[in-house]
């Protein structure tokens, strides 16, 4: 029957964009570069560590940054070489990332034997759409 055969594949469609919906639910709130505009990570990245997902961390120097978590970035490159050394997160070495597209300094990587995640700058991201993707 046609008009079975229709319906059926609607549904089969409809399904399709239902998953396409979740996906983009799922990673919705770009979030960018303050400098340059690049897409550095999305919002719903952010994950828990060491409590919460994020931190006010003072560096040796006395700076203090809004560190905020996240398990996955797209623009962002580590660049020292990994030290625990005055380390925020215990176990963690840290190293410098940078905006892989201007340079400037966006957070850092930390990393344990078990676990990787990049603590980013709050100040350093906007909201927003990138222009190239
Ligand atoms: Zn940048």
């Amino acid at each position: 029957m046609p008009y079975a055969l229709e319906k059926d594949s609607t549904r089969v469609f409809e399904k399709l964009l239902l998953s396409e919906k979740q996906a983009q639910t799922r990673r919705r709130s770009p979030l960018l570069c303050r400098t340059c505009a690049t897409l550095v990570t999305y919002a719903e990245s952010e994950i828990e560590v060491a409590g919460s997902t994020r931190h006010e961390c003072v560096n040796p120097a006395g700076t203090s940054f809004k560190v905020v978590c996240y398990d996955m970035v797209i623009a962002c490159t580590p660049v020292s070489l990994p030290t625990e050394e005055h380390t925020w997160f215990a176990g963690y070495a840290w190293q410098i990332a940078d905006c892989g597209s201007c340079g400037i300094q966006l957070g850092w990587r930390f990393r344990s034997h078990s676990h990787e995640f990049y603590g980013l700058i709050e100040d350093q991201l906007i909201a927003g759409e990138p222009e190239t993707f």
